[in-house]
Parts: C-alpha cells; structure tokens; sequence
C-alpha cells in the first residue's frame, strides 16, 4: 500500500496531514488487497459517491456496492476490454 504524508503549513506549525489511502479498509476477503471508494454519476449527472467499494487485487475482485438502496456484494466486474464505450 501507497503511503503518502502531505506536509501542510499552518502558520508557524506544521502539521501533517495523513492522506485517504492510507486509511483504506483491508480487503477481509483475500486480505491482501485494500478497499477503494468508487463515485459514479446518476442520470442527471448528480454525483454518487462511495457507490461502490472494490479490492484492489485482481486476483481478488471483492466489491460492494449500493444501488436505489440496496446493497450488492460480489456482483461480476466487467473486464474493461470487453466494455465498449458509452456513446452519447
Ligand atoms: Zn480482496
């Protein structure tokens, strides 16, 4: 895991500011990975943040996510090879 410390001054201290990957969950399922927020936008472009947690081992492919309320555990992810861009 990436650790990055971002030094941030504030006046004549300075403080450090512990940036948001190193506080990612651990993966429970393959426990190598660690979990990352996804955003996606809604039909009128609102966004949707944290829609969808999601391992970062590939080998793993552990995900969550909530949709109209519902929560969907281990739903497939597509491979981004197969997925062919959204036309508008
Ligand atoms: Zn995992």
């Amino acid at each position: 895991m990436v650790e990055f410390v971002m030094p941030v001054a504030t006046g004549i201290t300075l403080v450090e500011v512990v940036g948001v990957e190193a506080v990612l969950p651990e993966c429970q399922a393959c426990q190598k990975g660690d979990l990352v927020p996804l955003s996606d936008f809604g039909a009128h472009g609102a966004p949707i943040h944290y829609k969808a947690w999601v391992c970062t081992n590939p080998n793993c492919g552990f995900n969550i996510k909530i949709r109209n309320g519902d929560v969907y555990l281990n739903e497939p992810i597509v491979s981004g090879e197969d997925h062919a861009p959204r036309t508008r």
